[in-house]
This record gives C-alpha cells, sequence and structure tokens, in this order.
C-alpha cells in the first residue's frame, strides 16, 4: 500500500516563489563589482530570475541545456541560479580561477550553449570565446552602457538588455525532480576535471540538510555572507537554504580582502558567514593589526580544508564567534558533517569542548559514513582508528557527468571520498588526511593536518604545509614549508622545539623550510602535488 500523501516534485523554482512569498521583504545586498552596494529583496530578485527563464526560452534553449556562468557572488548570479534551473535547464557554475584553457575545456565538456559572465572575467572570455565550440550567446552581467563596445566577441551583449523586455510572470514548468539542476566540475587534481551534476531533488533535500540547526542552523533571524563563491559547489547550497529559510543574503562580490570583507560583515550585521579558512586567515590578520571587533557576528562556517585549532581558538576567544567546522566534497552538494556540540558536551569544560569542535563534526541526516580498513572491513569508531572514508545518500553522486571515469561507485552504493579520518563514539569525524597526501613513516601513519595544525598555532607562523620527502630506511619522511608571519622572527629550531610534548617524536618533522609562498589552487586550498615537486630534489638534513 502506497502512501497517500500529495508527490508534489522537489524543484528548485518553488524555493524561490516561496522567499518570494514569504520573505517578501528579507534583503539581498551585493558588494558589485562596480564597487558599489546593490540592494533588493527576494521578491525583485524573484521577478528578475522569472525574466531570465523568459529569455532562455526566447533564445531557444531545450530542457536540460546548459548555461554557463563565470561569476563572483552576486545578485545576477543567484538570478542565473534560479532563472536557469527553475526553467528546467543546467546551471554551470565555471571556476573564473583555472587557467583559461581549463575554462574553455570545461565549458566544450559540458556543451555549455550560453555563458554569462561578470565584466572582471573579460580578458578570460576574450581569450576563450573562439575555442568555445558550443556557446551560441555571450551574456556581460552589467548594465547595457557598461558593455564594451570593442570586446571582439560576437554577439556579446548585456544581461540587463537581455532580460529587459521580458515579462515579470512565468509559469515555471513541473517535471521529475531527478532531472539535472546544476553542474559543477571538481578541481581535477588528478587528471582532467570531473562533472558533478546535481538534480532538482538532491539540491532542495541538501537544502533543507544544510539549514537545520546542527548543520549551518540558517533561519529568517540571520543574515548570511558566503563568502565560499557560487562557483565552488554553490556556495554550499546556502544560495538555496537561504531562499528556503528567508536568511538576509549578503553576496562579497570580488571583494575578499580581509578589510572589505569585515566592512560588510559590519554594515550589513551579518551573523553568520561562510568560506574556506585562507580568507578567515587575511580577515583575522587585518582585524588583529587594526585592533578591530565583530558587532553582530555569531557564527562562521569553515571548511573546505582543515580548519586550523588555532583559528577556531582565535575566533572564539578573541571574538566570541563559534567556528562551525564542516566537511564535503564536490561530490556531495557539498555537505557530510559540521561539528557542533552534542548536550552532554556543553557540561564539558573548555579545553574538552575545544578537543571536540576541532574536529569536522557529525553527519547530517542524510548522509551515511564508513570507515574501512584496506580489505574493505569496517573499523570501530573509536576516535582512533582511521580508514578510509565511504559516504552514500540521496545528495552525493552517483556517477560523473558523462561516465567520465567509470563507475566511482563500491557495492552498495558507497562512494569512496579519498579522504582518511576517524570517527569517535559520539559519531564525530576527523579528516587526518587525503588518502594521496598521506604520509607513511615505518609503516605508521603520520597525519599531514596534526602536523601542520601544531605549526598554525605557533605564533610566528602565517601558513604551513606538510609534505612527504622519501626516506632510505623508513620510506616517507614528513617535512614543513612554512611562510612567516609578517615581521616576525622564527627559527627551524623553534618551530621544531614548538612540537615537544603535542605529538609522538617520529611524527615530527625532519626539516622545516621557509618560503614567501605556498601553491594554492582555484578553491584556496594547498596543492601538495605541487609543492612535493617544487620540493622533489629537496635533501633530507644528515642524521
Ligand atoms: P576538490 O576535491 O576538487 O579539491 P572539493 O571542494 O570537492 O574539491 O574538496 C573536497 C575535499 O576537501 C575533501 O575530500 C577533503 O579532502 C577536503 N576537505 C573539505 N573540507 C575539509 C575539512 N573541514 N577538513 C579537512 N579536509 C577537508
Amino acid at each position: 500500500m502506497l502512501g497517500l500523501m500529495q508527490d508534489q516534485p522537489l524543484l528548485i523554482s518553488s524555493l524561490i516563489e516561496f522567499a518570494a512569498r514569504h520573505h517578501r521583504s528579507a534583503e539581498i545586498v551585493s558588494r558589485r563589482v562596480e564597487g558599489d552596494l546593490h540592494r533588493y529583496t527576494y521578491a525583485d530578485a524573484a521577478v528578475r530570475a522569472r525574466r531570465v527563464a523568459g529569455a532562455l526560452d526566447r533564445l531557444g534553449l531545450a530542457f536540460s541545456d546548459r548555461v554557463g556562468t563565470l561569476a563572483w557572488n552576486g545578485y545576477r548570479h543567484f538570478e542565473l541560479y534560479y532563472g536557469i534551473s527553475g526553467s528546467g535547464r543546467v546551471v554551470h557554475t565555471i571556476n573564473p580561477r583555472l587557467v583559461p584553457e581549463q575554462v574553455a575545456w570545461i565549458a566544450n565538456h559540458a556543451e555549455d550553449q550560453v555563458l554569462c559572465f561578470d565584466l572582471s572575467f573579460l580578458p578570460i572570455v576574450k581569450a576563450i570565446w573562439s575555442k568555445c565550440t558550443t556557446v551560441k550567446h555571450w551574456i556581460a552581467l552589467c548594465d547595457a552602457d557598461a558593455l564594451p563596445a570593442d570586446s571582439g566577441i560576437a554577439g556579446l551583449r548585456s544581461y540587463e538588455a537581455w532580460i529587459a523586455g521580458e515579462s515579470d510572470q512565468y509559469d515555471w514548468p513541473e517535471f521529475d525532480e531527478r532531472s539535472a539542476a546544476a553542474l559543477c566540475y571538481t578541481s581535477g587534481t588528478t587528471g582532467n576535471p570531473k562533472g558533478a551534476l546535481y538534480s532538482h531533488r538532491s539540491s532542495v533535500l541538501h537544502a533543507y540538510g544544510a539549514a537545520m540547526p546542527d548543520a549551518m542552523g540558517l533561519s529568517a533571524r540571520e543574515s548570511i555572507l558566503p563568502v565560499v563563491p557560487m562557483f565552488h559547489v554553490n556556495a554550499w547550497g546556502i544560495p538555496y537554504a537561504a531562499a528556503m529559510t528567508g536568511a538576509k543574503l549578503v553576496f562579497p562580490g570580488a571583494a575578499l580582502d580581509g578589510k572589505s570583507v569585515h566592512d560588510l560583515i559590519e554594515s550589513e550585521g551579518v551573523t553568520m558567514a561562510a568560506g574556506v579558512p585562507t580568507v578567515w586567515l587575511g580577515l583575522l590578520n587585518h582585524m588583529a593589526q587594526h585592533g578591530l571587533r565583530f558587532s553582530t557576528l555569531k557564527s562562521t562556517v569553515i571548511g573546505g580544508s582543515a580548519c586550523p585549532p588555532a583559528m577556531i581558538a582565535s575566533f572564539k576567544d578573541t571574538y566570541g564567534v563559534t567556528v562551525l567546522h564542516a566537511w564535503g566534497m564536490t561530490e556531495m552538494s557539498p555537505l557530510g558533517t559540521v561539528c557542533n556540540l552534542k548536550l552532554h558536551q556543553t557540561r564539558l569544560p573548555a579545553e574538552q569542548q575545544m578537543a571536540v569542535l576541532v574536529k569536522q563534526g557529525r553527519a547530517v541526516f542524510g548522509v551515511e559514513l564508513r570507515i574501512v580498513d584496506p580489505d574493505g572491513r569496517d573499523l570501530p569508531w573509536d576516535g582512533q582508528s582511521a580508514g578510509d572514508l565511504l559516504v552514500k545518500g540521496p545528495w552525493i553522486i552517483q556517477s560523473y557527468f558523462k561516465g567520465e571515469g567509470g563507475d566511482p561507485l563500491l557495492p552498495g552504493h558507497w562512494f569512496p571520498t579519498g579522504d582518511v579520518a576517524t570517527i569517535d563514539t559520539d559519531g564525530f569525524l576527523q579528516i587526518t588526511d587525503r588518502s594521496k597526501d598521506v604520509i607513511k613513516s615505518g609503516g605508521e601513519w603520520i597525519s599531514s593536518i596534526d602536523v601542520e595544525n601544531i605549526a598554525m598555532a605557533h605564533p610566528g607562523v602565517a601558513m604551513a604545509a606538510c609534505i612527504s620527502v622519501p626516506h632510505p630506511k623508513w620510506d616517507e619522511r614528513p617535512i614543513l614549508v612554512v611562510i612567516k608571519k609578517p615581521g616576525q622572527e622564527v627559527s627551524r629550531q623553534d618551530i621544531l622545539d614548538f612540537y615537544a610534548g603535542k605529538i609522538a617524536k617520529w611524527q615530527v618533522p625532519d626539516d622545516v623550510l621557509f618560503v614567501d609562498s605556498i601553491p594554492l589552487g582555484a578553491t584556496g586550498k594547498i596543492q601538495k602535488i605541487k609543492l612535493r615537486e617544487q620540493f622533489k630534489d629537496y635533501q633530507l638534513p644528515a642524521g
């Protein structure tokens, strides 16, 4: 016997219409590429999303056709999210930090029909437009009078002129909730990038999950600043979850430096923010240098790479801001776990709470976790046993776009994350490494994340990365590559001494090397492959 409730498809268009009706005056504020602040409401955004949908119909785009975007976080990008997916097409967010050849490769692979871009990415578009064989329409996200006359791009149009004549009304089509809604390519650290193709169903379910109190805790009382880009896993789903809950949205545009982010938090009464650790490093440095405070910020979701405990402590102790350490992947829409204490942990002394808060947290309902040994046998959830992390759930990938890379799943629909983790008795996950970054010394694993986190707590260290180098006896040994904080003197020995009593002696790096920069990928993560390449001729000190 089937249940007797309505079988309403979960569609992205319903999110913006819900927000327009129930949160019509809730604000969406955007720092524009032009430098000024743009301000309107969910009701206004819905009108313009409907116009985008009408404009796509007029271009003759078919169901499931891909529309590419090269854009910062802002209101026009937000309208595209809804206009494209809501009308049954697929929004394909492209990471503009990739090299132009990769952007062209991805646009061709996705077979984008239209490409919408912020004017700051005009140089990329100029370099690639003639190589993008499927793109028929180029749209610059600007007013008609800001359109560059001499771009050389055939048929270039301004977004505002493109949607100007369209109706404010649009009948959003109803279709199978499993239809494709959004496409996002992984950063392709190994081989060509692969596309994760989200469905309407997976995106709406993920938005429910992300909004829950023990996940990001979004509500109509929050003002949220997604610093994490809309071209990186849909800004962690915040544009959907914010519309679902009626949270005020604050988009930072291109200005991601510490001063701009702090100004925006203060001027817009931001209560929660979300982004990768490198962005917060810039913010915290700026605040320390200028003796600044937060007046409204309560929490910040940090993920994408391990958040150093020193950063969690600094947010909490100096500024009274709770860090919600989160873990996920492009293949997981991206949310897997978020770190929020359980009732019994709220009664623990601060130090013991901190030991929990540095972990990546607990699974959001909708994500199942397992850790297994190399033979695929389940490991105990004891907080000690580290194994390969497997996941499954309704917003986790089944197959890459166009079947690229073959079937990624293990038997039983488990997706291997490529991360190595422990899980404790309370279900808190702790990532110890990516499997390809694991350091194996004398048959024992050394967590590069642990080694980095300790170094990051040293007052003289701005950034630290731990990599392995070959060793004749131990197979591999860790070394640490460090960027010093400006104006701080710190020696190799200072840092090595700093490890005393914090980890086992054999886990302490064999050497510390100071550099001016560490290679970061297009999503702000340390590129260990490049770093290993850079130090491939390095010789360990004798002894
Ligand atoms: P890519 O895999 O293309 O670099 P993703 O954004 O999908 O891009 O990265 C997912 C990976 O990032 C995870 O598999 C994990 O290794 C790492 N990661 C994400 N969040 C965290 C975190 N909080 N702590 C440690 N590693 C993290």
